[in-house]
């Protein structure tokens, strides 16, 4: 029987001219996991990649090179910049559009419904994006992921089977890090099955954590197929104009110092009093200070000074604030949670106070310290102070 679902799409994301990194991140794990896909299934499903904006024919013609079997682009002056209504609309219509599926497969263009799985950026752009067009297309999505594995699997639910044991072929798990990073979520999203109320969900989706998955080295040898689309536009969905865009400076700058020292909810039995510590140590290393993203909701009692300087988001290292390749990471009660990692794993130097020794952070660290901040720091403001000593003697 022909299959209702077919290809894994992946939305591009994009800014003048240039990819973002996650873009072609998503497009690699989808080609790596299609190729292994087909080769079990014995079946030739394939990487789309669909991308919208304007003047982005050069882009479309790079995605097949970064490992894209097909790529649909909208080109129209109306989607230059994102906005989200009119990017879910015409996000919609392109993977429902059985013209473009006809030109991608056409031996099955007229059964398919729907894509069977889709990939969507987890930032600001994405995470928005993801969760309205799966409202528009009726399916599920899990967000936030980090691996990827596609997979038959056998499952018994009162709800979604009605209590009997059914399977469900070319699932995708998709995993995710929960908990502050230290157990795995397993998110599925499974059609109804359950005679009382049958529903598919499909496609399966997700948002994919940005810095996770490798890209494919570009290859001008691939080949694939670029097909345009002619969106629907209503004025209706025009109704947000951008009249301007301008980058907004960080008001923390963590590309120039070489040093970063980052603190988390260790400083908990004497905030004030750690903090003081951090930033005395931040002194002798002329590092800026990081903190993880639970800092920056505010969760202790501090004086104002030191709160409405460091407890703020624009110092949040990790998937949802900065990412750093410093020559030298200081991370002083911080857990180590992946969420956090991804944003300070290309550091050249790492080193971590902990008093856990099964804290996760110390995978990442060069040297790791096990003890309290408080007793360790002003060990190596001391040490640091003697070693400056002697290097001005010299
Ligand atoms: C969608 C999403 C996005 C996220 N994005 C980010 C992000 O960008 N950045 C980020 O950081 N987090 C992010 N998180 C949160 C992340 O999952 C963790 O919850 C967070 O990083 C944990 O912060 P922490 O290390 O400060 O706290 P904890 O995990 O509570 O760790 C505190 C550590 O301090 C140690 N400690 C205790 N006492 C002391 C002491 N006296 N001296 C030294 N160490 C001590 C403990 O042993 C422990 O290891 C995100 C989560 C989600 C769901």
């Amino acid at each position: 029987m022909a299959e209702k679902y077919r290809h894994l799409y992946v939305v591009i994301e994009h800014e003048d001219g240039e990819f973002l990194p996650v873009s072609l991140e998503m497009v690699g794990e989808a080609r790596r996991l299609m190729d292994s896909f087909n080769t079990k299934y014995s079946s030739n499903e394939k990487v789309v990649a669909v991308i919208l904006g304007h003047n982005v024919q050069d882009l479309s013609k790079q995605l097949i090179e970064y490992g894209a079997d097909a790529v649909v682009y909208a080109d129209n002056p109306e989607l230059k910049d994102v906005r989200n209504t009119i990017y879910t609309k015409v996000i919609g219509q392109i993977v429902q559009d059985t013209k473009s599926l006809g030109e991608i497969e056409p031996e099955y263009a007229s059964d398919i419904k729907r894509p069977r799985y889709m990939f969507f950026a987890a930032d600001s752009i994405g995470r928005h994006l993801s969760s309205t067009t799966l409202v528009e297309l009726e399916s599920g999505l899990a967000s936030d992921i980090n691996k990827l594995v596609i997979e038959d699997i056998e499952m018994s639910h009162q709800q979604k089977t009605g209590g009997t044991k059914e399977t469900y072929a070319k699932t995708l798990e998709m995993y995710r890090p929960d908990f502050s990073g230290f157990l795995w979520t397993t998110i599925l999203c499974l059609d109804n099955r359950n005679p009382a109320f049958k529903r598919d969900y499909h496609p399966q989706s997700c948002s994919i954590i940005p810095g996770v998955f490798e890209p494919l080295k570009r290859d001008s040898l691939r080949e694939g197929k670029i097909i345009e689309f002619t969106p629907t536009i209503d004025p209706q969905d025009l109704k947000v104009k951008v009249l301007g865009r301008e980058i907004i400076k960080s008001e923390v700058d963590f590309e120039t110092p070489r040093t970063i020292v980052s603190f988390g909810r260790g400083i908990k039995d004497d905030p004030e009093q750690n903090i003081k510590l951090i930033e005395n140590l931040a002194k002798e290393l002329n590092a800026e200070i990081g903190v993880t993203l639970p800092m920056s909701k505010k969760p202790y009692q501090i004086s104002q000074a030191l709160d409405s300087k460091y407890m703020i988001p624009a110092r949040v290292i990790g998937t949802s604030g900065h990412k750093t390749s410093a020559m030298l990471y200081v991370a002083a009660g911080v857990s180590g949670a992946m969420q956090h990692v991804m944003g300070m794993k290309d550091s050249g130097f790492v080193v971590g106070i902990n008093p856990d020794e099964d804290a996760p952070i110390k995978n990442e660290c060069d040297v790791f310290i096990k003890g309290r901040m408080e007793d360790v720091i002003p060990l190596l403001i001391e040490e640091i102070k003697k070693q400056i000593q002697i290097v001005e003697v010299q």
